[in-house]
């Protein structure tokens, strides 16, 4: 159904020494993209390798924003790997704001914070998608790293259903559950109750804004 090969002129891959450690980074490119896929250990011809499917964005991961959770869960799930001795990182490009892009996803932020929209009602307020993400070159760095089958680290079933719709086995989803903070709660909450995320630390949120004098912070963020 789809090439998973890639031409060589597609491909470069060589060792990246990180904060955390070092990893083969293999990037590629696919769909009119740049991905990256960082490796760590062994994983090639492997099961059950701890996988992180990230989709890129430059406000949570660069920044460090807080009013979603990616930067937190990019490095969770490389620290996660770094614990195993193994496994694989995809970082996805073209998925800013689900795939509506930078500039989009930033007129979704001004919608939030000055209606009061959630994040899907801000994207379908400017009829723009809730989600378009592909994750076709996912699946075909995997197979171009010969990784076997795959824990996935995520919190979105769907996204399970996407890879192995793509051939990639998955044998776990694991989850990576970042606590809320005031900033990201509604959003977190949205991505429960909307996109069926499985976020059990969400159903508990007085537990998560409460500080540690035990005053309840209550949440101001627009997610
Ligand atoms: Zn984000």
């Amino acid at each position: 159904m789809y090439e998973h090969a890639f031409r060589d002129e597609d491909v470069a891959e060589s060792d990246l020494v990180t904060r955390r450690g070092t990893f083969r980074a293999v990037a590629f490119r696919a769909d009119g993209h740049e991905h990256m896929a960082l490796v760590h250990g062994r994983t090639r011809m492997r099961e059950h390798v701890l996988v992180r499917v990230h989709s890129e964005c430059m406000t949570g991961d660069i920044f460090g924003a807080m009013r979603c959770e990616c930067g937190e869960q990019l490095d969770a799930a490389l620290d996660a790997i770094v614990r195993e001795g193994s496994g694989v990182l995809v970082y996805l490009r073209g998925h800013e704001g689900r795939g509506i892009g930078l500039v989009e996803k930033v007129r979704t932020h001004v919608l939030q914070d000055e209606k009061g929209l959630d994040t899907l009602d801000s994207a379908t307020t400017l009829g723009l998608p809730v989600d378009t993400r592909d994750y076709t070159p996912a699946a075909r760095v995997l197979h171009h790293l010969r990784v076997q089958s795959v824990r996935l680290m995520s919190n979105n079933p769907d996204k399970v259903a996407a890879l192995e719709h793509h051939g990639i086995r998955v044998t776990a989803r694991v989850p990576l559950l970042i606590p809320p903070n005031p900033h990201n709660i509604a959003y977190l909450r949205a991505k429960r109750d909307r996109l069926h995320h499985d976020l059990p630390q969400v159903a508990a949120p007085e537990q998560s804004t409460v500080d540690r004098r035990g005053v309840g912070v209550r949440p101001t963020g627009s997610g």
